[in-house]
């Protein structure tokens, strides 16, 4: 009966609606009764006044007259019985697999994925930071950092961090709700509750969560009824001191298609960035990846695949999966050979995506330079900085020599490029725009 309400209500509800007041509850028919135990006191009060009538409706239809009758209460039936039998150790299975059901449903609820943990976040020079303010927002949502932004490029573990945020409030706090969507997601759910009249039932679900996780917020851009809600959304949550967490591709204030007060407001918390994985961050990675699939990579071919694919930690996971799946249809040992075997055609794209000519064109885009100008022998300010830069890049991004990168750079010799790369690192330590221009570059380059 009750399954049959659901999906009823399901069709009829958005999905954010749903899943916090619905979705939580727990039913059960007693004679005439239907029995519905909320998990708390918020939901149980909110859910009685706007959906008991529609409740009743359906159940009545549904058991052909038989269930007549709701009754709301505060609580949860698994616990509810261990706790009166209140002995042995069947019961006290009961009530751990009543607690792990419930913390599955919240998760549910909450669009949380649990594999998305810190356990299995590799900690590397390149997250540090992001993963250090992620954790310390997780044990004190709400506290001193809000909004906490994290912004990165494509693959890079922002939505992961965002999940295990997620997943440790709603483990510790059981009265905690949550709400991860990306933004795509949360304007379509805005668009269906503008459709429904269900505008305000929107507004107050948004507004009444302990934490809002909100990925990739570029997807914000031009849409400006969407924008509109979410800056109040926002406000209301940073007020009552609900915890915000975003993420997106760029820094807070480069995120171009937004208003400007929500630009400026995204970066009134806490602003983190996460780099491409450096080598031995992307092998640990591997490691790890390659453990939870049951399999032990040899050291020199973790160090192969690490080495190849620099940029992308997702595609770092698809050469390791492709490689695993490989070995296991070939019934072959995962060795060097086998895997440049196994991962020619990867590594061939990989080279492609950032060859010389490539970073050439990119760098002289970006500053809106001509690349024969780049590559010429002139020497002014506005060229040699570039310049300088997009051979630090090189020497990043391929597998060039120092005398092949002064080659394809005009003729250079290889001691211009080592003291452009050297110049640049330092440059990127001292000078803010630079290291941007720099990070920047790097993304485009490595999408
Ligand atoms: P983004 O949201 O930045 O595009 P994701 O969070 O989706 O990236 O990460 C892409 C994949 O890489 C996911 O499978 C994620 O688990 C994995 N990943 C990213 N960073 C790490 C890390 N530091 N340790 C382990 N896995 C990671
Ligand atoms: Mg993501």
């Amino acid at each position: 009966l009750w399954e049959h309400c659901i999906n009823q209500l399901k069709a009829e509800l958005t999905s954010a609606e749903f899943n916090t007041w619905i979705l939580p509850l727990q039913a059960r028919v007693d004679g005439p009764l239907l029995r519905l135990l909320a998990p708390n006191r918020f939901v149980l009060d909110w859910t009685r006044k706007h959906y008991a009538d529609r409740l009743l409706e359906l159940c009545e239809r549904h058991s052909q007259g038989q269930v007549s009758q709701l009754h709301f209460e505060v609580g949860e039936f698994a616990r509810e019985t261990s706790s009166t039998k209140g002995k042995g150790a069947r019961a006290g299975s009961t009530a751990t697999t009543a607690i792990d059901s419930d913390l599955a449903t919240r998760r549910a609820a909450a669009n949380l994925n649990a594999d998305f943990n810190f356990d299995t976040f590799v900690e590397g020079k390149s997250n540090q930071l992001a993963r250090a303010a992620s954790i310390q927002i997780a044990r004190n949502p709400g506290g001193t950092y809000n909004p906490l932004f994290i912004y990165g490029g494509v693959g890079l573990g922002k939505t992961h961090l965002m999940h295990a945020v997620g997943n440790v409030i709603l483990a510790s706090n059981p009265n905690a709700r949550v709400v991860y969507l990306h933004s795509e997601r949360f304007v379509a759910e805005m668009i269906k509750a503008l459709q429904n009249n269900r505008i305000e039932d929107f507004k107050k679900t948004y507004r009444s969560v302990n934490a809002l996780l909100i990925d990739d917020v570029q997807f914000f851009a031009g849409k400006e009824r969407s924008q509109e809600e979410f800056f109040h959304t926002f406000n209301a949550l940073l007020e009552s001191r609900q915890q915000i967490v975003l993420s997106s591709d760029r820094f807070p204030k480069e995120v171009t298609g937004l208003e400007e007060r929500l630009r400026s407001r995204f970066g009134w918390g806490l602003t983190v960035a996460i780099d491409p994985p450096d080598l031995e961050t992307s092998v640990a990675i591997l490691h790890c990846k390659a453990t939870q699939l049951g399999v032990t990579l040899p050291e020199d071919v973790a160090f192969f695949v690490g080495r190849r694919i620099r940029s992308n930690i997702r595609e770092l996971e698809g050469a390791l999966r492709r490689l695993v799946a490989n070995a296991h249809f070939t019934g072959k040992p995962i060795t060097l050979e086998f895997a440049k075997q196994a991962l020619r055609d990867v590594l061939v794209a990989q080279d492609k995506q950032v060859s010389l000519e490539n970073i050439q064109r990119t760098v002289a885009e970006y500053y809106k330079l001509r690349t024969s100008d780049l590559l010429s022998a002139k020497r002014s300010r506005s060229l040699a900085r570039p310049r300088q830069l997009a051979m630090a890049l090189a020497k990043e991004l391929t597998k060039h020599s120092l005398p092949e990168i002064g080659h394809a750079f005009g003729g250079r010799d290889h001691t211009t490029v080592l003291h452009a790369t050297r110049k640049i690192k330092s440059l990127r330590e001292s000078d803010a725009a630079i290291e941007e221009d720099y990070k920047n570059l790097l993304r485009i380059l490595t999408l």
